[in-house]
């Protein structure tokens, strides 16, 4: 339990004020709501502040000189002043939910008390006047605040049927915040009713949580309740999923270490989440053992199925299947610099130190005590890598001192896929011997691509 502070006072800035004070002076109410008055009330520094006003959207338009009409249709306004961008909302009481996704019709209303009654948690439910300095908290939200207790506004049955988003808001906040779930709030938790939400929201709210300090007690207690299952299958089917000798966990715990133990940024902390997680669809059991051939490769389309489902970007998407993909590297502390170039230009140098994290990640959730030796090789390799890559060496076609131009004059070629193949050929020789990546010496060498018999310079381009 913690002390509530009260002086929010402290935390609004100016801006924020002079807009309140705008509104006010026009004859309108104005308040703080929402995520800036929980976090301050919390000690935080919000990032973001919401108004609430009685005033309709067209006035906020015309009260303001720079304003984005972000959410006219339900009543959002941004008005951008002295370099900070504030959402100013009109009241609201919200129509019926018919789908459990959107409200079927948004009325605008004159009271704060209405407005806070369309809230999801008592948490995210006070207002604040900053002129006045007085709170409106008509369902205890600072005493739950206190107590760090999550619970819905309301009967959460009915909130969770009006808009099953907020079930995953609900876990969400759990995460972030580190507050307990209030018991009647979680009991109706109804996982089906997720599908009525689209991809877009549940993929805001799964990323966030997933950016808490510790997201796995988090998503343990969702997976207890179903919706692990409803959102994320193939996590959840890590449940049971046993390693051998190696692994203290079952799959699911595994990941969910892995989780935890990742820096927290999106791309790493979801590659963690999925390393494993075609295990369960490639397990065997044979008399050396227990088996997972080939999940890096099944993993990486597991990845971009999950991620494209959700409708990540593209970018995320290949960046997190990448990682997957190459979990598994085979290279360690005693590897030939060779090899390591190798390594290097397979997987691209931006991702070098990321794998090596999601490395760092997996040891970590094998539950074991490494041993001090483990670690100094995991550092050695890592020292290592930047050390590789921080030197002239090449690791791609376009680092070479040669160009396709070349190519095509040297060896009288048109341009098309036989000048790529010389200058793949020209880097494999380069990445076994840095010294090469000499104009001159490239040229003189190019001479001799074409009596490399085929079956060499196949097997010359196979990694390691
Ligand atoms: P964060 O700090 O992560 O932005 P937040 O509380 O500001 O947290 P937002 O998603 O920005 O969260 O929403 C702002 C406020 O709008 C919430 O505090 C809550 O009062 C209300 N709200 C948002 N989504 C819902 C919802 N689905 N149902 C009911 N109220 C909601
Ligand atoms: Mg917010």
């Amino acid at each position: 339990m913690f002390r509530v502070s009260h002086d929010i006072q402290e935390h609004i800035p100016q801006a924020v004020r002079a807009i309140c004070d705008t509104l006010k002076d026009n004859g309108y109410q104005a308040y703080l709501v929402g995520g800036a008055v929980r976090d301050s009330l919390r000690g935080e520094a919000p990032e973001d502040w919401d108004v609430a006003t009685d005033a309709l959207p067209t006035t906020v338009l015309s009260l303001f000189p720079k304003t984005i009409p972000t959410g006219i249709k339900y009543g959002t306004v941004t008005v951008m002043l002295r370099g900070i961008a504030v959402e100013v909302t009109t009241f609201r009481s919200d129509g019926i939910y018919r789908d459990a996704r959107h409200p079927e019709d948004v009325s605008f209303s004159t009271s704060i008390a209405e407005d806070l009654q369309r809230r999801d948690f008592t948490i995210n439910a006070i207002a604040y006047d900053p002129e006045a300095r007085k709170f409106i908290d008509p369902f205890g939200g600072r005493r739950d605040l206190g107590r760090r207790l999550l619970r819905t506004v309301g009967d959460p049955q009915e909130r969770f049927a009006e808009d099953a988003l907020r079930m995953l808001r609900f876990f969400r906040f759990m995460a972030t915040l580190r507050f307990r779930p209030h018991r009647r709030t979680l009991a109706a938790i109804d996982p089906p009713r997720i599908r009525n939400v689209s991809s877009e929201r549940i993929r805001d709210e799964l990323s966030k949580l997933l950016l808490a300090k510790l997201p796995s007690k988090t998503l343990l207690t969702m997976h207890e309740t179903g919706l692990l299952q409803e959102i994320l299958p193939e996590v959840a089917q890590g449940d049971g999923i046993t390693q051998g000798s190696f692994h203290r966990f079952d799959v699911l715990h595994h990941s969910l270490q892995a989780l935890d133990s990742a820096l927290p940024r999106l791309q790493l902390r979801w590659a963690a989440l999925l390393h494993d997680a075609a295990k369960p669809m490639t397990r065997i059991e044979d008399a050396d053992g227990i088996h997972f051939y080939g999940h890096d490769v099944e993993g990486e389309k597991l990845t971009r199925a999950i991620l494209t489902r959700l409708r990540y970007s593209r970018e995320l998407t290949e960046k997190v299947a990448l990682l997957v993909r190459w979990h598994m590297f085979p290279i360690h502390s005693r590897s030939t610099d060779k090899a390591l170039r190798r390594f290097i230009r397979k997987v691209g140098k931006e991702n070098v130190l990321d794998l090596m994290e999601i490395r760092r990640a997996d040891i970590l959730a094998l539950g074991r005590q490494a041993t001090w030796a483990g670690w100094t090789h995991w550092e050695t390799l890592r020292e290592r890598l930047v050390e590789v890559m921080d030197s002239d060496a090449t690791f791609a076609v376009s680092d070479l001192a040669v160009s396709g131009h070349d190519v095509m004059a040297a060896l009288d070629l048109p341009p098309g896929p036989a000048v790529g193949a010389v200058l793949e050929w020209l880097l494999e020789k380069v990445l076994d011997d840095p010294q090469l990546n000499q104009r001159t010496r490239l040229l003189k060498l190019m001479q001799s691509y074409e009596k490399t018999p085929l079956v060499q310079k196949r097997q010359e381009n196979t990694y390691q």
